[in-house]
């Protein structure tokens, strides 16, 4: 199959790639053209996935497309930001067609939820499987939420369950394509648009939570010349986690796994802060993190790094 027939059939569907208010030319031209309302600011992110680095090569391709585009939207709801489209930078060792079919598809499901439309991107040969997906959205003037506006009293939150994402992975990286409740959290995260957007105007910092609650909080410490205390029995973990792991075990992957694509943020408590936020310790003068524990725990406090 030629190059132009695969973008065609794959990629430049209807339900996948249209053009709105925003976007006047999607697929088919040398560039996408985006009509950015005035009020507002254009919020540009990439993640690049690599086969046995960042998903198992054996996954479902519907489940490698649906994490894909998960985990770069969640970039996006860490800013507050309202998708509009992505761009798809696909390096693929051949065009398996059943392959490419499971793989748009898992595309289709997720650009129609979060109403982001695959806007272009480029289709190359290579000796394995490489994912790059750039995400675009717009957040009104100003608005975006940033790493560096923590201020010292501010309390810090997140937006729901730590620890899936990671407690996930072992099960994921033994059978790549089993599907339970828990591996779902892996190959399907829910990126936090909407609760993003909720947040203009209430945090002081936001991020997503993709490499350790420990390490990404470190990011808005360092952002904003603060410190944190987390008491880390206030740290929301979900059943399905504590019924396949000790309580020790769960709150290491909630603290160091990564993979949760939560939001967390610090916020001046007296503000109206959105449901389901969950308050998990406080900004202080310190310039130092310090992790409550209720037991004597000694955890490895150190996310994911890629050059580790
Ligand atoms: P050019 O030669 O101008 O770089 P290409 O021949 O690479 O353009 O691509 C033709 C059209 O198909 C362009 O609009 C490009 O954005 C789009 N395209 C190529 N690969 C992909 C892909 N993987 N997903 C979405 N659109 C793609
Ligand atoms: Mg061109």
């Amino acid at each position: 199959m030629k190059e132009f027939e695969l973008i065609a059939r794959y990629f430049q569907q209807p339900t996948l790639s249209w053009c709105n208010d925003i976007i006047s030319t999607s697929i088919g031209d040398d560039c996408a053209v985006l009509n950015i309302p005035e009020d507002q600011e254009l919020c540009v992110s990439m993640d690049t996935l690599v086969e046995d680095v960042h998903f198992p090569k054996q996954a479902n391709p519907y489940d490698i497309a649906t994490r894909a585009l998960c985990v770069t939207l969640s970039d996006l709801a860490a800013m507050g930001a309202t998708p509009v489209g992505f761009t798809l930078a696909l390096t693929l060792p051949n065009a398996d067609e059943p392959w490419l079919k499971s793989f748009s598809d898992g595309l289709i499901e997720i650009a129609q939820e979060y109403q982001c439309s695959l806007m272009g991107g480029d289709t190359t040969k290579g000796p394995i499987l490489v994912i790059s997906i750039q995400v675009h959205g717009i957040v009104k003037k100003g608005c975006a939420l940033k790493r560096s506006g923590a201020r010292v009293g501010d309390k810090v939150y997140v937006s729901g369950n730590i620890g899936d994402g990671a407690g996930a992975l072992p099960v994921v990286l033994q059978d790549p394509c089993l599907q339970t409740a828990l591996t779902s959290r892996y190959h399907k995260p829910f990126p936090q648009v909407s609760y993003g957007q909720s947040l203009i105007g209430v945090a002081s910092a936001c991020l997503d939570i993709s490499d350790g609650l420990i390490q990404d909080l470190n990011h808005i410490c360092k952002s904003s010349g603060v410190g944190m205390v987390i008491d880390s029995s206030k740290i929301p973990l979900s059943e399905m986690l504590l019924k396949k792991y000790s309580k020790h075990q769960a709150l290491e992957y909630a603290l160091t796994g990564g993979d949760d694509y939560q939001l967390a943020f610090t916020a001046d408590a007296t503000k109206n802060i959105p449901a389901p936020a969950i308050c998990i310790g406080r900004v202080t003068n310190q310039t130092d993190f310090e992790v409550r524990t209720s037991q004597n725990i000694d955890f490895q406090l150190n996310g994911y790094n890629h050059f580790d």
